[in-house]
């Protein structure tokens, strides 16, 4: 498959134009974003889509967002632009914030997963902005891997995990976000967070404070605390919220800290057929043989190398991944917890 070099602030026009016009074809593109690496395909043309979802494994019940360049192409896709989209979008966009709004009748059942919303965004990074006005369509761009496996923060990434399904690879390099986008439903009279992510509640609350809205973990129907909880019956709103996702190959145990001497001795019971033990730590020590990532303390720079060392994880073939929990109680690690209990499950 190729991969394309650009140049992560000024990419060559001539490149972007070639992938916009395959877009428009109905082929795919993986391109970065500020989050992860996008598949890319025409959200309004639902060929296309299928083809996305067919190169992903992803299924049809897990609806895809739609990328877009600025505001007006956001509400084109919009049958209301209620307030609180108004609002987020001034304060986030570009960004890393996905609005889900009641969806146009042009958007095609098959990118929505058949739910009457929509899920949109204005990514920041200057090759999907490039890349989505020269295509001057809404572009479909969940992560570019195989569903359930750990989404892609590098062209490398991507290439490893879909291979052949994707005729073509803008390489920009790694993503600054390192994790998916924040996404929110604004169709009622509150916001709900779908998906925690790098914006958190408090940023999102300070931006609705002056109309009065209110910002809430969890889909509509369900009662969640903190990270989003799925009640067994309710349709997923969220793809994120899938039961195990953003996984590597091997076996996760999420630790605290404070569980140090019970993984230790836990570790000496358990057999990994040779395969090797790899440790994402940012506090605590273990005992060798253990192939140890130190990783970082603030919760932006480790979202940002997350998915390289879980990717790390699996070219090493571990045959066990341990990952020290992020601390407690603090809510700028939601995101980052989200992604890892997910892929502990
Ligand atoms: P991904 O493409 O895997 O990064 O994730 C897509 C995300 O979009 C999911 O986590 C959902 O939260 C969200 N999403 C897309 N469409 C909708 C929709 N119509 N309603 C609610 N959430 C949506
Ligand atoms: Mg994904």
């Amino acid at each position: 498959m190729p991969v394309v070099p650009v140049d992560p602030v000024h990419p060559d026009p001539a490149i972007i134009t070639d992938a916009a016009v395959r877009l428009r074809a109905g082929e795919l593109v993986a391109f970065p974003t500020e989050t992860v690496y996008g598949l890319g395909a025409n959200a309004l043309d639902a060929a296309a889509v299928a083809r996305l979802y067919a190169a992903k494994g992803r299924p049809a019940w897990n609806p895809v967002i739609a990328h877009v360049p600025d505001h007006e192409a956001a509400r084109a896709l919009a049958r209301a632009w209620p307030a609180a989209a108004e609002r987020l979008a001034q304060a986030f966009w570009p960004g890393p914030l996905t609005l889900v709004v009641a969806k146009a009748a042009h958007v095609p059942d098959v990118a929505t997963a058949g739910l009457d919303a929509v899920a949109v965004r204005v990514p920041a990074h200057p090759v999907a902005l490039a890349l989505l006005r020269a295509a001057a369509v809404p572009v479909a761009a969940p992560s570019a891997n195989r569903f359930t496996q750990v989404s892609p923060t590098t062209a490398q990434h991507v290439v490893r995990s879909l291979g052949d399904r994707v005729p073509l690879v803008l390489d920009g390099g790694p993503c600054a976000v390192g994790i998916e986008s924040t996404v929110v439903d604004c169709t009622g009279e509150d916001v709900r967070i779908l998906r925690p992510g790098m914006i958190g509640r408090e940023s999102l609350q300070d931006a609705l404070a002056p109309i009065g809205i209110h910002v809430r973990h969890g889909a509509r129907g369900t009662v969640a605390h903190g990270a989003t909880q799925l009640a067994p019956g309710d349709v997923p709103r969220a793809p994120g919220m899938a039961d195990r996702h953003y996984a590597p190959q091997a076996e996760v145990w999420l630790f605290p800290a404070e569980q140090r001497e019970e993984i230790v001795s836990a570790l000496n019971e358990r057999a990994t057929g040779g395969r090797p033990v790899v440790a994402l730590l940012r506090t605590v020590t273990l005992p060798t043989p253990t192939q140890v990532t130190a990783m970082p303390s603030e919760p932006d720079t480790y979202a940002r190398v997350l998915y390289a060392a879980l990717h790390d994880a699996d070219t090493a073939e571990a045959g066990l991944v341990l990952i020290e929990a992020p601390p407690e109680g603090d809510a700028a690690w939601d995101g980052v917890r989200d992604r890892l209990s997910r892929a502990a499950r």
